[in-house]
């Protein structure tokens, strides 16, 4: 929904203290998934970055890392045009607003539609327009049932190198801060978004394994969003990429 509630001061003083004292980091936040700021229609346009300016104003409150956006669809425009238009958007919203921890992600999508961001030189390109006046940072978000669907192999050892080496062109790896860890549904090159559990999609188990322990990749912050069909699927799921880790260490050599 649109409407979001006040943050309460003791909320965030809880937040803070638990994240000292369990050490945890990077704090994620995704935004609404109703936010397009690349839409050619005014009403959403507005509502949009009326929304994502709050987001930013919550992230910076909790003193978050990252926020991860989606670039949105560019229905009714080229998607020069959409482009333009998510970056004056990313301009208002963020107009006055500034921080030196907060970075924004760019997430890459499935491509589907008029989705903009199933290629990397589409979430390239929005950063590249970005002015000065945009006083956060921008990164990206990478996401590996996206990338599948969208045409990027990352479920062979062939197509993950040629992914990465792309990634590594395109969007810089070191702006590449977080991975979204989901298996894929929908077949390669699909352009259907659809989110599997771990090892039971079209990347599967040994996908995962090389993804994981990519040289490039496996310092990156890994976050699920896999179904939760089943009490407990959550879990299940984060333990088997902890799994997955773990093996390749003794049972695997590297490769470049
Ligand atoms: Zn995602």
């Amino acid at each position: 929904m649109w409407r979001s509630s006040a943050l309460d001061p003791a909320a965030i003083e809880r937040l803070k203290e638990a994240r000292r004292r369990l050490d945890l980091k990077p704090l994620v936040v995704h935004d609404n998934y109703l936010i397009n700021m690349a839409a050619a229609d005014r009403s959403i346009r507005a509502r949009s970055i009326a929304a994502f300016r709050a987001e930013i104003g919550r992230c910076l409150a909790i003193g978050a890392d990252y926020l991860v956006f989606h670039p949105g669809s560019y229905k009714g425009q080229t998607l020069e045009e959409s482009i333009r238009t998510l970056v004056r958007s990313l301009e208002e919203a963020a107009e006055g607003l500034a921080g030196r921890r907060l970075m924004l992600l760019l997430e890459n999508t499935a491509g589907s539609g008029s989705a903009i961001g199933g290629r990397f030189g589409e979430l390239a390109a929005v950063r590249r327009a970005v002015s000065r006046n945009l006083r956060l940072r921008i990164g990206y978000c990478l996401d590996t049932a996206h990338c599948l669907a969208s045409g990027y192999d990352v479920a062979s050892a062939e197509g993950l190198e040629a992914t990465v080496r792309e990634a590594r062109r395109i969007l810089g790896l070191s702006r590449v801060r977080i991975i979204h860890a989901n298996d894929s549904k929908a077949p390669p090159g699909s352009r259907v978004d659809r989110h599997e559990h771990i090892g039971r999609g079209y990347i599967g188990m040994q996908g995962f394994r090389r993804i994981l322990n990519h040289p490039g990749l496996r310092d990156k912050a890994f976050i699920l969003e896999t179904p939760i069909d089943r009490e407990g699927d959550d879990r299940r799921n984060l333990l088997t990429l902890k799994r997955l880790c773990r093996k390749s260490l003794t049972t695997t050599t590297r490769s470049s």
